[in-house]
């Protein structure tokens, strides 16, 4: 269907599928260096996953001892602005296949057509969506959340966090300042999340362990939370007034073996140059796996330098990549 779309008549030097946040700084440097190029994203907005935890606090910056992930990816959208003339970012547009013609590559989109020498695959495993509290009337209560986009909502009531992960430790932490209480209930004795902060909130808020939830019920108007110990078996009701959950993210990806590259793990297998199997196709970021890949923003960014230098050594060889210093 995409092949009768408009085919422009631009030949990129690289296009960049995925803006969350490695895609927007590939952009970015693919401009330093002045190639010619695009950035192409399937949803809305710009941030990719973490415009799903905007004012969760990263404490794994470098440079910031704590920076909220939505002041972050506004940090990086204002650091690309500066070249968004040269580098144009197209939202709502979801990148489907590509064929190699001579030399390029024809990337098409669910809007157009577009050729190119090279491409980075920016597209994080795809999007993902919360994994849902099961339990029989969830649907009847509309204070239960399964991430964050504004505090305000919480301010001086009494909040309780499902989940055992960075996620659920995190915002304990984020929103303790805040909020009336914080209750975290854990199913398990033993954190998925940073020691140091499983410690702090143990400190600053109650923590409950090792709960499962058993039924969500309204009683005089008050959410209640009904939880099970899972050695002893006692039965403890906790009152909210906000219940957020965070029990991880279950994917709703495309399949990347759709694309016709090497897959490892889950995710396209590249060289120490983030090529992947296929000449002229580099991937970086959460869509990655090489022995040792961490899935973080930090070490996608870095990847994002490694891609955009080595096509432009590719593309330009006489040509100094302003990554030289
Ligand atoms: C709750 C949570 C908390 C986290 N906390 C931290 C933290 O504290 N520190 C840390 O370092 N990391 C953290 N992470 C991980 C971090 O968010 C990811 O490592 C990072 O977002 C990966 O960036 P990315 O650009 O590779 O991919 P993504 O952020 O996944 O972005 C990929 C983008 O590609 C787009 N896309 C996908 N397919 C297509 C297509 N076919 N066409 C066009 N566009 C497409 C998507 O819409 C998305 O915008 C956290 C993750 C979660 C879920």
């Amino acid at each position: 269907m995409t092949e009768n779309l408009h085919l422009e008549n631009n030949l990129y030097d690289v296009i960049i599928i995925g803006a969350g946040p490695s895609g927007l700084f590939a952009g970015t440097l693919a401009a330093m260096n002045q190639l010619k190029a695009c950035i192409i994203e399937s949803s809305s907005e710009y941030g990719g996953q973490l415009t799903l935890y905007r004012e969760k606090a990263v404490y794994d910056m470098p440079g910031f001892s704590k920076i909220l992930a939505g002041d972050l990816v506004n940090s990086l959208y204002q650091q690309y602005l500066g070249y968004a003339d040269k580098v144009p970012l197209y939202l709502n547009t979801q990148a489907k296949n590509f064929k190699k013609v001579d030399d390029y590559f024809i990337l098409s989109t669910d809007q157009n057509t577009l050729k190119t020498k090279t491409i980075i695959m920016a597209n994080g495993g795809g999007m993902f969506q919360p994994k849902r509290l099961d339990l029989e009337n969830i649907d009847s209560f509309d204070n239960v959340y399964y991430y964050v986009q504004k505090t305000d909502i919480f301010k001086n009531q009494d909040i309780v966090i499902l989940g055992g992960g960075d996620s659920a430790v995190d915002w304990g932490l984020t929103l303790l300042d805040s909020v009336k209480s914080v209750t975290l209930i854990h199913r398990r004795n033993d954190f998925r999340a940073h020691e140091q902060n499983v410690h702090l909130l143990k400190e600053k808020a109650t923590v409950l362990t090792p709960y499962q939830t058993v039924k969500l019920e309204k009683k005089n108007n008050q959410s209640v939370l009904t939880i099970k110990h899972a050695e002893t078996g006692e039965l403890k009701d906790i009152k909210f007034d906000h219940l957020i959950v965070f029990y991880g993210m279950v994917p709703i990806r495309e399949r990347l073996d759709q694309w016709g590259m090497e897959i490892e793990k889950n995710a396209f297998k590249v060289t120490c140059a983030l090529e992947t199997s296929v000449k002229n196709i580099y991937a970086i970021g959460n869509s990655v796996y090489y022995e040792g890949k961490l899935r973080m923003i930090v070490t996608g960014l870095g990847e994002a330098a490694t891609a955009v230098g080595q096509i432009t050594k590719t593309l330009y060889p006489n040509k100094m990549s302003v990554f030289k210093h």
